[in-house]
């Protein structure tokens, strides 16, 4: 059974969208992961197909129905279905590496993607989903948050990237972002690659990249050098 990723939307033309080129879309030609996007407004019950209504309480925008968000979820899902269900919501917790990595050595993912002003709390309740954030901004749409979390997840599934080991080393695999990269020509514009990397000697290579790495992730990312030290992770003192 391939990975494999249900897509509640109103938007289902939008799938796999640029999930069907390069590395992801080689992979699902391939059947290593499948993607079925779900038209919620199917479920819609009156004649024009209402999938939303006023907020309670009052305010701008309109809110995603829950009777009809339940009824998409019962219709598409096998009873006996493992995969989590996530609501990408600029609520939820932060999308980061380690819930990427879990959630690709699982069977799949069921994402419900928001519209408007979103999805009514009661559903997301009754139904136990994960509310999961790609990031704090706003998107109009659940959709492209869906792609980023899709694509994150497919890169790492097995026979999919070419160089498996890409992803030991790169940016939040181990809480650090990745080294500076470099290629030919050696001297561009004036600017020289750093010596040591033309040097052939794999470990001082290697000490410089880890210099580098711990660098840029304590002078970009403070948060993350925090809680790599905190964790006990960094070499540095
Ligand atoms: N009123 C909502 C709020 O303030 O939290 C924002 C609704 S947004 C305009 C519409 C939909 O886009 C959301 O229901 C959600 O599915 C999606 N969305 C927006 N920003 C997102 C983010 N940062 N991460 C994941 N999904 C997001």
């Amino acid at each position: 059974m391939s990975w494999s990723a249900t897509i509640l939307t109103l938007f289902p033309e939008m799938f796999p969208g640029p999930l069907g080129t390069s590395l992801a879309g080689r992979a699902l030609r391939e059947g290593i992961w499948g993607c079925q996007a779900q038209d919620i407004r199917v479920f819609a019950t009156d004649r024009h197909r209402t999938v939303d209504d006023t907020p309670f309480g009052g305010g701008a925008g309109m809110v995603m129905r829950p009777d009809v968000i339940d009824a998409a979820i019962s219709a598409t899902l096998a009873k006996n279905d493992e995969r989590p269900l996530i609501y990408l919501t600029p609520r939820g917790r932060l999308l980061d590496q380690s819930l990427v990595r879990d959630l690709a050595a699982g069977p799949g993912v069921v994402l419900l993607c928001g519209r408007y002003e979103g999805v009514d709390q009661r559903v997301i309740e009754a139904r136990q989903m994960l509310e999961v954030s790609v990031g704090d901004y706003v998107l109009s749409g659940g959709e492209l948050g869906a792609m980023i979390l899709l694509d994150a997840c497919v890169r790492l599934l097995p026979g999919v990237m070419g160089a498996p080991e890409s992803a030991v080393e790169e940016s939040h695999s181990a809480g650090l972002l990745e080294y500076a990269q470099y290629t030919r020509p050696a001297e561009w514009q004036g600017r020289a690659v750093p010596p040591v990397l033309l040097s052939g000697h794999h470990a001082e290579v290697a000490r410089w990249r880890r210099q580098e790495s711990e660098a840029v992730t304590r002078e970009r990312r403070p948060d993350l050098w925090t809680r790599m030290q905190v964790a006990g992770g960094s070499a540095a003192s």
